[in-house]
């Protein structure tokens, strides 16, 4: 196969205009890149379109074109639904164009996609990123890659477009691997933020006390300072949102299954969460966990 080299007049198809996707696709128009965008709810491409990108109505006639395409979707079946079937990129693609899929997934999925790809004549890596809207707008995420290396190496360099980080982690489905073991450790810092935080409030402290004065210590970490002041005041507007992490945490469960890891607050952690989802927030920001914790102990 011969692979085409990523330059300014290459076609970047994005895939998938959530939160991320839609950042990612702005990053690229930023740095002058010719991008083509699909997604399932049509009018969330309208502020790309606005910016320079050019819409397809199918998944198909998108990769038709593009050089790579890029795929940031909620999960496996998600992602499913656009590479197969008569109008999936899969029947498309280029032949020797590539497949570069941001989302969190299986990394079995992973696997079957990889052998996908290489049937449809595409080059694929797994990269999940870690990292905010925020960070990947500026192309400062941090990417896990998994996939044949010699398919890193050739396009590490539009990688370090997107990310300020790029780890090449092995085989195809360990990017995914890593990006579920790093979720796990998101999760559980929020659920025992969320603890801490409840625990304060029954000794008596405001929630912007404890938040503050937690901060000022090196206790301080990412679910403190990013998420503490908006839990103060109440703002859970999905930067990732609680459906998205909760999918993470069933995929975490069953490469526990898998591995047989013995993981008692994982465990935990997945009740609550659950019972979150369950409540209805699933569609907000995953610090809303914060909230389920105060409900618990009759804080709210
Ligand atoms: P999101 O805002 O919920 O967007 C999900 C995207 O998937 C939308 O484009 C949605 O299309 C599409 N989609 C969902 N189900 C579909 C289906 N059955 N068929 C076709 N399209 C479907 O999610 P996000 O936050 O951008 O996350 C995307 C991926 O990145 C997820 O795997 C997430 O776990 C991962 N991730 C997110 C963050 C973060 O901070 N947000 C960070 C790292 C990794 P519609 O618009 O039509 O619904």
């Amino acid at each position: 196969m011969t692979t085409l080299s990523v330059d300014e007049k290459a076609i970047i198809g994005v895939i998938g205009l959530g939160i991320m996707g839609s950042s990612f696709a702005l990053n690229l128009l930023s740095r002058g890149y010719n991008v083509h965008v699909y997604n399932r709810t049509k009018e969330k491409a309208q502020p790309l379109v606005k910016k320079g990108a050019t819409f397809h109505s199918t998944p198909r006639d998108l990769a038709s074109v593009a050089d790579v395409i890029m795929t940031s979707l909620t999960d496996e079946a998600a992602i499913d639904s656009v590479a197969y079937g008569e109008d999936g990129f899969l029947n498309g693609a280029k032949k020797g164009a590539s497949w570069i899929d941001l989302s969190t997934i299986d990394p079995s999925a992973s696997l079957k996609h990889s052998e996908a790809a290489k049937q449809a004549g595409l080059y694929r890596l797994d990269t999940p990123v870690v990292g905010s809207k925020e960070l990947a707008s500026k192309g400062e995420l941090i990417i896990h890659v998994g996939g044949n290396y010699e398919v890193f190496e050739k396009y590490e360099s539009f990688l370090k477009e997107l990310g300020k980080s790029i780890i090449y982690l092995g085989s195809d489905g360990n990017g995914h691997k890593m990006k579920l073991a790093i979720n796990l450790h998101l999760g559980l810092l929020a659920e025992s933020f969320s603890e801490a935080l409840a625990f304060s409030q029954k000794l008596g402290f405001d929630t912007k006390t404890f938040v503050e004065t937690i901060n000022k210590t090196p206790i301080g970490n990412y679910i403190s300072q990013g998420k503490g002041p908006k839990i103060v005041e109440g703002n859970f507007e999905p930067a990732f949102s609680l459906n998205n992490l909760f999918k993470d945490l069933k995929l975490i469960n069953t490469q526990i299954a898998k591995t047989g890891a013995i993981l008692p607050m994982t465990k935990v952690a997945m009740e609550e969460y659950s019972r979150a989802v369950q409540n209805g927030d699933g569609q907000k920001d995953f610090s809303v966990i914060a909230l389920e914790i105060q409900r618990k102990n009759g804080l709210i």
